[in-house]
């Protein structure tokens, strides 16, 4: 029997599991796929506070970020530079795989290709099914990224709202900064990015309402066209707008993205996933210690 299962291995999850185990509980963390950091669709901004609160894998870094050029919708401009970096560009693969490490360092036992199918409450526990096999678990927390499918059985809400966000990877010239474009022409309901990675290479992408692709699509050809070199594929990801109404029930927590929780001014959910996981941790850790982990013990998370 474990104290805690955690479903689903990007950083929120892998987190989690490594911190619970720190805490002295027996821990396993299931993901779906066979490999952590494999083409997630991500920007990887993450501001340097978060490197300064939560043990998160330097040599994912590939660039500091210390000014910001904001472009109005008539595209004048606004140049933000701050005297230290506020933020760091990450490489997801690189980035996953060293929070993995994290848990794994911390004794977690990880199950990879290890899709969870469902999930049964008992009376003393609850079983997860997965493909390879089932658990027993005092608790269970998902941290399943935009993965709903085991909400609903949970009694947990899956967010209400979710804007679309498009990127693509390309070779841009004379990216010297980030630069931020507002505007609903450009991108209606958020905002578009250009974010220089290394050397020529830059994450050009939108967060929108809707027809993210054809908004790319649109400030690639308008106001980023004459300096585009070589495009590369689009690829899009729904992102949670805000947090779910509910992310606790008896004996189950949701984290990260899984609860919604993103910054709705960034689309950034990675820092606000760290510090809700850590709430998450302290309420479990008060749960156990006074052997009750119902709705009403964990609803103070
Ligand atoms: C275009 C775009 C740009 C973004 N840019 C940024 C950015 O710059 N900075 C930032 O902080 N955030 C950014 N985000 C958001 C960020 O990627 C997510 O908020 C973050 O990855 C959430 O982390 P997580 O650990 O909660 O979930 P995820 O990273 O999504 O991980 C969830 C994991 O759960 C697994 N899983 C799901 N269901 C199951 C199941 N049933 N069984 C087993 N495993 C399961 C999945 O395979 C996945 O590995 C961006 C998102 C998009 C779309």
């Amino acid at each position: 029997m474990f104290d805690v299962v955690v479903v689903g291995a990007g950083p929120v999850g892998c987190f989690t599991a490594g911190r619970l185990a720190e805490e002295g509980l027996k821990v396993a963390l299931l993901e779906e796929d066979e490999e952590v950091g494999r083409d997630v669709i991500c920007t990887g901004i993450i501001g340097s506070a978060a490197f300064q609160t939560f043990p998160l894998p330097q040599e994912a870094v590939l660039s500091p970020i210390k000014s910001i050029l904001f472009f109005s919708p008539s595209l004048y401009t606004f140049q933000y530079t701050s005297p230290e970096n506020m933020a760091y560009v990450v490489d997801r693969s690189i980035f996953d795989k060293g929070m993995l490490r994290y848990a794994e360092e911390k004794r977690v036992e990880v199950r990879l290709a290890a899709p969870v199918e469902k999930t049964k409450l008992g009376q003393n526990s609850m079983e997860v099914v997965a493909k390879e096999g089932s658990l027993n678990t005092r608790a269970l927390v998902l941290a399943t990224g935009i993965g709903y499918r085991l909400h609903k059985d949970l009694g947990l809400a899956t967010p209400h709202i979710f804007l679309q966000g498009a990127q693509t990877e390309i070779e841009m010239r004379g990216l010297r900064e980030t630069e931020i474009y507002l505007g609903k022409d450009i991108a209606p309901g958020s905002f578009a990015w250009a974010v220089p990675v290394s050397g020529s290479k830059a994450r050009v992408g939108v967060l929108t309402r809707n027809k993210a692709r054809f908004y790319l699509e649109r400030f690639l050809e308008g106001p980023l066209r004459q300096r585009v070199e070589k495009g590369s594929k689009i690829r899009q990801k729904p992102i949670a707008y805000g947090p779910a109404a509910r992310s606790v029930n008896d004996r189950v927590l949701a984290v990260g993205e899984a609860a919604g929780q993103v910054k709705t001014t960034t689309g950034g959910g990675i820092f606000y996933g760290l510090i809700c996981s850590e709430i998450a941790i302290q309420v479990l850790k008060k749960a156990f210690h006074k052997g009750d982990l119902s709705y009403r013990q964990l609803s103070e998370y």
